[in-house]
């Protein structure tokens, strides 16, 4: 089963109050030491792990790839091409 996650934190701002740690690198912010130390460690400046095997889709979260899949390869997944078919 493909468990579909939409992030309902995503905000556009550049600036949350919450997320006081900041990044010194990229700026990105973080609400925990924790969690900013953990991008530090693995997201900042790094490549995008996780790849759509349908396309060339890149993402840093393995969850990302399966919106990405469930939302752009929809008719892959449901068997159903004859209808989506460009
Ligand atoms: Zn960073
Ligand atoms: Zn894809």
């Amino acid at each position: 089963m493909l468990q579909i996650c939409i992030n309902p934190t995503i905000n556009k701002g550049e600036r949350d109050p919450r997320k006081k740690f900041q990044c010194p690198s990229c700026q990105k912010g973080y609400l925990s030491k924790t969690a900013l130390n953990r991008h530090i460690r693995y997201d900042c400046g790094k490549e995008p792990m996780f790849s759509c095997p349908h396309c060339s889709y890149r993402a840093y979260q393995k969850v990302h790839v399966a919106t990405h899949m469930s939302k752009t390869h929809v008719n892959e997944y449901y068997g159903d091409t004859e209808k989506f078919k460009k």
